[in-house]
């Protein structure tokens, strides 16, 4: 039996790429909803760790019930823009949303995604 290790190797980044950006998503939701208090502020860091921490518990969570499914890109629904998990970087290349290619990257996202 013939085991593409590359293969492998790239879909595990993928995943992980993936659920640190549903997490970094997760933070970012909840840090803005809160955006009244003081940034830079000891309280304020240690707050944003507190929140980090509980949206990782709650993506690997999710994860493990299969609940939430790992993407190594995101389409908006007016498909104006493609968001690469892996590197983070946004095209709003109308070609690379079509393609599903990141530049940063230079590959292009899989099916499986
Ligand atoms: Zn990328």
């Amino acid at each position: 039996m013939n085991i593409n290790t590359e293969q492998i190797a790239d879909t595990l980044t993928d995943a992980i790429a993936g659920l640190a950006f549903e997490i970094g998503r997760r933070v970012r939701a909840e840090v803005e909803e809160r955006a009244m208090w003081v940034p830079s502020s000891k309280m304020w860091e240690r707050e944003v760790e507190r929140i980090a921490r509980k949206k990782a518990n709650g993506v690997l969570v999710d994860y493990f019930l299969g609940q939430f499914k790992p993407v190594s890109y995101v389409i908006p629904d007016d498909r104006s823009s493609i968001t690469c998990t892996r590197c983070g970087s946004t095209s709003y290349n109308l070609s690379n949303v079509q393609h599903r290619y990141c530049g940063q990257c230079k590959r292009f996202h899989g099916d499986h995604a």
